[in-house]
């Protein structure tokens, strides 16, 4: 248990902020395009939000604004993926010009957010990685063995760029390799915090900290638990609908 109100949990400055669990930028893509709906998946709530989740309690400016400029990076990337590869077909694509180091620790800063939050934002347990989830995503250490992952575009249509979703991390066990999934700007990640090694065969070639550039696989979102999750909420869950009646889509 964490104490809360203790100031940064990474710097220990006093003041905090509202520190962005799933930062602004990817809730506002899911509401501003025409979704089927939207949501923390993970934790079976639905959050009409345009500010984010945010928690108060467990970052200052400084520390929130660095891993804030990951959060951007990533968003901007994704947003080049869905534009370039939304009439491709399916399977592996490539973008050079992308940095996996720096996908790859934006997705270690998600993680340790969530490792620091409050258990009723959907808090994970990095099983004794923290600190050095932390430091990787802070750009102080080099990528720890154990942490490793690849992510899959879900994209609804061809054609199509839209989002429908984002969803917390939860974590599960991917053949026995314990492994955080979630979901952002329509990239499905799933990054494994374990000293064994991802080995099934849809994640090979994808793994982000093999290679300079990303790969990436394009699949079906129909097809996806989240896709399905996400329509469930909406239909199930009185809170979208009435949200979107009064935001009038
Ligand atoms: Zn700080």
């Amino acid at each position: 248990m964490k104490d809360r109100d203790v100031g940064c949990l990474k710097c220990g400055r006093k003041e905090t902020i509202r520190a962005h669990l799933i930062p602004k930028v990817f809730c506002r893509e899911v509401q501003v395009g025409k979704m089927h709906a939207a949501g923390v998946v993970g934790s079976n709530k639905f959050t009409p939000t345009q500010s984010g989740i945010f928690d108060k309690h467990i970052l200052c400016a400084k520390c929130d604004g660095e891993l804030g400029d990951l959060e951007n990076y990533a968003a901007k990337k994704f947003r080049v993926i869905r534009s370039n590869f939304k009439n491709s077909k399916l399977g592996v694509h490539e973008m050079l010009s992308a940095d996996s180091n720096k996908i790859l620790r934006f997705a270690a800063g998600i993680l340790w957010k969530y490792s620091i939050a409050a258990k009723d934002f959907g808090q994970i347990d990095l099983l004794g990685f923290d600190d050095e989830i932390k430091k990787y995503a802070y750009g102080e250490i080099e990528k720890p063995s154990f942490l490793d992952g690849c992510f899959f575009w879900l994209r609804l249509n061809e054609g199509s760029s839209d989002l429908f979703a984002y969803r917390a991390p939860i974590m599960m066990s991917i053949d026995g390799v314990n492994t955080f999934k979630f979901l952002l700007g329509g990239m499905l990640f799933f990054i494994k915090v374990d000293d064994k090694d991802l080995l099934l065969p849809q994640f090979k070639d994808l793994l982000l900290g093999n290679s300079l550039g990303i790969r990436f696989l394009l699949a079906p979102a129909l097809l996806s638990e989240e896709f399905q999750e996400a329509r469930k909420l909406a239909f199930s869950q009185g809170s979208l609908s009435d949200f979107l009646d009064k935001n009038g889509s």
